[in-house]
């Protein structure tokens, strides 16, 4: 400061700034040489030319220069500045080489260890059984349609025409969550949601898990049920007859014998059991049939003009069926398969063979 009160310049910061440039490419030239990683390097960098770096705090004495000075230790500044970005670069291309040659080393393939095997895993026979009997009816032109496992009474029961203390309410074992909430005894509640969503006409297959307490060697709390319905104008029992005849042939194989005998349930009127031949002994009578030659498969009728009412249908203008169906019974009968829990144990023995 003294140099600047009296007015003259001794040269004495410009010498001392050239010094420390110098000294300084020294340094950095030194330190990039001893980076061996990028890291360390990238930490180098910020040291020497960063904007708190030591290339700065040099630069901050410039204004104590004479305005002869200023472009030569500008100038000298700059090459210093780009003589070590060089340094950076040379040196980073290095260590980046250097890394990958670790990595290569570290990271080297034995050809010569065997493959590890993939083992592919395969459909549930339950899943298969929903799979085959969704696509018949996909081609019937049915829709799939699902609802919640934890249904209101209203859907289970309520609306299917079976009111609080209704006595076909016992025919169903329930779980109660609550005195309003239930695990569905049947996928039927879908019909409900449905009907309540759409206007008619309205063709759905509702398959889903179902819930009824009930545990010995043909039953289990929990199994899976396909429910299928159709309204629509002018629909007839004929009609259901033709559509489940066709089903059944499709998944047991044409030419078995189906009998259609009347049967009661609250949400269908008139209700019809289906039975077909039975597959074992093709209706000779045998074990599997308890010698009647016959297998009980489906439920079905014609939806009770009860249900249509609670879900907003006019039963003077549209008539419709319901049917509905356990996967778990048609899959034993389909595969040949005598226990039920066998479905239910998940040993991959049993199911690897479908
Ligand atoms: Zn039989």
């Amino acid at each position: 400061m003294p140099d600047r009160i009296f007015g003259f310049h001794t040269g004495r910061t410009e010498r001392n700034m050239r010094e420390k440039l110098i000294a300084m490419l020294e340094h950095g030239r030194a330190a990039f040489e001893s980076a061996s990683s990028a890291a360390a390097l990238q930490e180098t960098r910020v040291r020497f030319l960063g904007k708190k770096g030591e290339l700065t705090a040099i630069m901050k004495e410039m204004g104590k220069l004479s305005p002869e000075e200023r472009p030569i230790l500008g100038a000298l500044a700059n090459q210093v500045k780009s003589d070590l970005e060089n340094l950076f670069e040379e040196r980073s291309r290095m260590v980046g080489e250097l890394e990958m040659e670790q990595r290569l080393a570290q990271e080297r393939v034995d050809v010569s260890l065997p493959g590890r095997r993939i083992t592919g895993g395969s459909k549930h026979p339950v899943t298969l059984v929903i799979e085959e009997i969704t696509d018949i009816f996909a081609a019937l032109g049915f829709a799939v349609a699902e609802g919640p496992e934890i249904e209101q009474d209203f859907y289970n029961f309520e609306a299917l025409n079976m009111p609080k203390d209704h006595p076909a309410r016992d025919m169903q074992d329930t779980f109660y969550v609550n005195d309003d909430i239930v695990l569905r005894t049947h996928t039927s509640p879908v019909q409900i949601r449905t009907m309540l969503k759409h206007a008619p006409p309205v063709r759905i297959i509702a398959p889903g898990t179902v819930y009824r307490r009930d545990s010995d060697l043909t039953h289990t709390p929990m199994f899976h049920q396909v429910e299928g319905f159709l309204v629509e104008r002018n629909i007839s029992f004929g009609d259901l007859k033709g559509i489940l005849t066709a089903f059944l042939s499709q998944i047991f194989g044409k030419g078995l014998e189906v009998r259609f005998r009347p049967s009661f349930f609250p949400f269908t009127e008139p209700s019809a059991e289906v039975d077909i031949q039975c597959v074992m002994c093709k209706g000779k009578g045998c074990r599997v049939c308890r010698n009647s030659g016959w297998l009980e498969i489906l439920g079905s009728g014609m939806i009770d003009p009860e249900v249509f009412k609670a879900v907003g249908y006019d039963p003077e203008v549209y008539s419709g069926f319901a049917f509905g169906m356990g996967v778990e019974r048609i899959a034993m009968l389909k595969y040949g398969v005598n226990d039920l829990r066998l479905f239910f144990e998940n040993d991959i023995r049993f199911l690897r063979q479908f």
